[in-house]
């Protein structure tokens, strides 16, 4: 990553989902004042994913235009993305980041989650971004150049009380992101996750006022930033975790394990007798693909 004093996105088009509130308005703002052209997508509808409504969007832009930044609205659902990046190209002729970022919370606990509560939570997150990033693919591919920035959170990477629906909607974030990244290397389209925590209506109730002050979203936009400027060349299938001035690199770790002969003496039992390797993290390594798993069988054939 090349050392940058203030980042610019001039000429750039950026499309940002979910840009009427939260952090998508922090993000669109920002790329408004750093001469990108912005497409700020909101739905406008409540936080549980009811209702719709242009205002959202509108103010955004009124507020981007105001402030002299080039920026224009989409109203339509992220499960239609196509016609997010529709309106990036027919406003402005290109399309080069999308951060996806639009969300909605169906929390319950597992034991009363309904069908409705899991299939939209599925349709926004995974479905919007799948459907946001296929649309855009094609002019990366083309342009040999994009950045993508999905969105996780950490009720997806450590599990959450009453969020199974979100909690597996935003690992899927994570797959999703590594999956593009290896696709999208020799394109020179790079894909980060982002896993932020920061003052939101999705979490202005579980957070005490105090807390909710230090967690701006402002706070996660610098590193969305990094990760999506021309000055990021290498950084890809990434996970970050960022909120309130802090943010932190996470990655995969495997434990030492335990490697058995693959005949009939590979017995639950002697799993036991192993179990301590199985689960010894005190030499770890860090596993970037399956490729990585196969080297470990390699070692089968030296085993007495
Ligand atoms: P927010 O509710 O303020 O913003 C989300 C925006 O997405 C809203 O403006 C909403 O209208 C829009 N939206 C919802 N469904 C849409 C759809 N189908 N199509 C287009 N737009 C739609 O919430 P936020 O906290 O800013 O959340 C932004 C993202 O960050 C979400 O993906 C959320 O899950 C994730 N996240 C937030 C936190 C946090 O601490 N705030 C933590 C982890 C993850």
């Amino acid at each position: 990553m090349a050392p940058a004093q203030e980042l610019r996105f001039d000429g750039q088009t950026v499309v940002v989902t979910g840009a009427g509130g939260g952090l998508g308005k922090a993000y669109a703002t920002f790329f408004g004042s750093r001469g990108a052209n912005v497409v700020v997508n909101d739905l406008g509808g409540s936080f549980k994913g009811e209702g719709q409504s242009t205002k959202a969007a509108d103010v955004v832009v009124n507020e981007i235009k105001a402030a002299g930044g080039k920026a224009v609205a989409n109203y339509d659902s992220v499960e239609n993305g196509e016609r997010i990046v529709e309106t990036a190209i027919k406003a402005f002729g290109r399309v080069d980041i999308l951060i996806n970022n639009a969300g909605i919370l169906r929390d319950v606990s597992f034991k009363n989650m309904k069908d409705q509560d899991w299939d939209l939570i599925f349709a926004v997150h995974v479905k919007g971004s799948f459907k946001t990033a296929r649309a855009a693919w094609p002019h990366f591919r083309k342009q040999k150049y994009g950045r993508v920035i999905n969105t996780s959170s950490a009720a997806g990477l450590f599990g959450n009380f009453g969020q199974c629906n979100y909690s597996a909607a935003k690992m899927a974030m994570v797959g999703f992101t590594e999956t593009l990244a290896k696709e999208g290397l020799k394109y020179n389209i790079l894909c980060n996750t982002v896993a932020p925590i920061a003052a939101s209506r999705l979490t202005e109730t579980i957070m005490p006022p105090e807390v909710l002050q230090a967690l701006t979203p402002d706070r996660i936009v610098p590193l969305v930033a990094c990760l999506v400027h021309p000055s990021n060349t290498d950084e890809t299938g990434a996970i970050f975790e960022v909120g309130g001035g802090h943010m932190a690199k996470l990655r995969w770790e495997r434990a030492k394990g335990a490697l058995l002969r693959a005949d009939e003496s590979m017995t639950a039992g002697a799993i036991v007798k192993k179990w301590a390797d199985v689960a010894d993290f005190s030499a770890p390594d860090y596993p970037t693909g399956a490729a990585n798993f196969l080297e470990l069988l390699e070692d089968a054939q030296k085993l007495p």
